[in-house]
């Protein structure tokens, strides 16, 4: 292993991952090590990835950008959650809304309550108790941390942003802290003979880059994890059938909703994403079940205005680099996997992973305990998520085509097995490893998905039938009274632009 400190630290590759990676290592480790970046023009980046997930709010926090000026910078809008339309059965919707639903009790969510009261006969929908959902649907937003005299929290929130915006903001913001950027397509990636760790990175141009750690940025091509480092790759795309998509921009034609679409079709599924100079549409689609071309005909007939940029098709294929880090690189982004872009996960992961380099930083030199810990947490991590994704494919009722009918037939991983049949005998769900998508999440998909619990918790008994009633009327008006009382927003958006 290498013994000596880390001092020189080189990023190639200057996409979402380059950027962030660069900017959060420099407001941390800035005053211990150098960086430098390199990225090249002449390749570009992936250009897609406009949703986000809450967490986001702490890396702009961590960054020092105000909310304010990422808004404006990016074109970005509110996301209050994802709506899932036939992804069940056609004609069926549900939401993935983030923030919590209903009130919880000490040791039993309002889940067992709602269910409770469902096999009693009580007709409410899960989603009248969600905040979220409500001020989604009507286009409402505010800043609203907790509801006061309630135990309710407040509105959750991501963004929709452009994140070719985003990068270029980043870029600057970073390049003016210290970051040292070089434009240059990498030649050659020289290595150690003994060790094969990296030494340095060479350039078209002749330019040699020496560095003690490096972080592979570099997107789908994965130069330095696997072209030159051959690290593996666990493939997914047994659970995960989608291997391609287009994307292309339209101009909007309606106020910008707060809520992202994910549309299923007969192969795959397609994001309509609004920004506020556009929005963002794109397909997902398993190339084994439809050509590029009716893929592409597929998005152009049912995109909601006029497009503005040219379909563009983007083959990816799902899963993991076997190691996150080996020897002195570590990926970053798209170099280390993807999952598809269904709970739009990839840049949240970008963000973890640069958090967790910081915490596992070598500045002493790099030890296997060190490479082996940052492995394990990613590993975790992302199966995890992998496993939310695959829930939304496999618990389709779906049989009108063969995309479908593959998914509904699959074979799952055993993780995910188990969570299924928990929550469908007992209700129960429990957030395991720190996981990502809480309990919350999981309900929601499942009861969106249509998987019914047989069970719920004998705590949810405590409440006397009036009780339960009077706690379902006392949140929705709660809830109702709350949400009316917002801004549209459109009005939010406007206030943030003139303010
Ligand atoms: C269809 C699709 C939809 C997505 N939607 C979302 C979403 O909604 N939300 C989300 O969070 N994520 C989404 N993602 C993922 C997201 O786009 C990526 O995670 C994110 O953009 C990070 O990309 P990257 O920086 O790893 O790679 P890239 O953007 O490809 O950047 C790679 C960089 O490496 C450089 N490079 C490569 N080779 C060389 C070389 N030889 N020399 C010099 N430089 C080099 C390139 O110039 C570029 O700067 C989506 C992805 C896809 C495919």
């Amino acid at each position: 292993m290498q013994q000596q400190k880390v001092k020189q630290l080189v990023i190639a590759g200057g996409g979402t991952a380059g950027w962030i990676t660069a900017a959060l290592l420099n407001k941390v480790l800035g005053n211990i090590v150098n960086i430098t970046l390199i990225e090249s023009d002449q390749i570009g980046t992936v250009g897609v990835g406009e949703a986000s997930i809450p967490p986001i709010q702490h890396l702009n926090a961590a960054l020092g950008i105000r909310e304010r000026e990422f808004i404006n910078a990016t074109q970005a809008t509110i996301k209050l959650g994802i709506e899932f339309e036939n992804w069940r059965a056609p004609s069926h919707n549900y939401m993935h809304a983030f923030g919590d639903i209903g009130k919880d009790f000490p040791f039993c969510e309002f889940y067992h309550y709602w269910l409770r009261a469902k096999q009693q006969g009580t007709n409410a929908d899960f989603w009248d108790f969600s905040l979220n959902y409500q001020a989604a649907k009507q286009h409402k937003f505010a800043h609203l941390k907790h509801i006061p005299n309630t135990q309710l929290s407040g509105l959750n929130y991501a963004y929709h942003f452009d994140a070719t915006l985003y990068v270029e903001f980043l870029k600057e913001l970073t390049i003016s802290r210290g970051v040292k950027r070089i434009e240059g397509k990498i030649a050659n990636v020289k290595q150690c003979p003994e060790s094969g760790f990296v030494k340095a990175l060479e350039l078209l141009d002749g330019q040699i880059i020496s560095g003690d750690l490096f972080i592979d940025c570099t997107g789908l091509s994965a130069l330095l994890i696997e072209k030159t480092l051959n690290t593996g790759f666990d493939d997914w795309s047994h659970w995960l059938p989608c291997d391609s998509a287009i994307a292309l921009q339209t101009k909007t034609t309606t106020e910008p909703a707060p809520y992202t679409r994910s549309i299923a079709h007969d192969a795959g599924w397609q994001w309509q994403i609004p920004l506020q100079h556009g929005v963002g549409n794109g397909l997902v689609y398993s190339s084994r079940h439809i050509t590029d071309e009716q893929a592409k005909q597929q998005l152009l007939d049912n995109i909601p205005g006029e497009p503005i940029t040219e379909p563009r098709v983007i083959r990816f294929k799902t899963g993991r680099r076997l190691k996150q880090w080996h020897k002195n690189v570590v990926a970053i982004g798209l170099s280390s996997g993807f999952l598809e872009p269904l709970e739009s996960t990839s840049i949240h992961l970008i963000q973890t992973a640069a958090i967790r380099l910081i915490k596992l930083f070598p500045h002493q030199g790099i030890k296997p305990v060190l490479i082996d810990t940052f492995n394990k947490q990613s590993k975790t991590e992302v199966e995890r998520i992998r496993d939310f994704i695959i829930l939304h494919y496999k618990l389709t009722e779906r049989d009108d085509s063969g995309f479908w009918r593959q998914c509904k037939q699959m074979d799952i991983p055993i993780s995910l097995q188990n969570k299924i049949d928990l929550f469908k005998q007992t209700g129960k769900l429990i957030r395991e490893d720190d996981e990502l998508f809480a309990e919350i999440a999981w309900q929601q998909v499942m009861i969106g998905q249509g998987l019914e619990a047989q069970d719920y918790h004998p705590l949810a008994d405590a409440l006397s039938d009036e009780q339960l009633a009077e706690l379902f009327t006392n949140l929705k008006t709660l809830i109702n009274g709350t949400v009316k009382q917002l801004p549209t927003h459109s009005e939010f958006l406007a206030r943030m632009k003139n303010n």
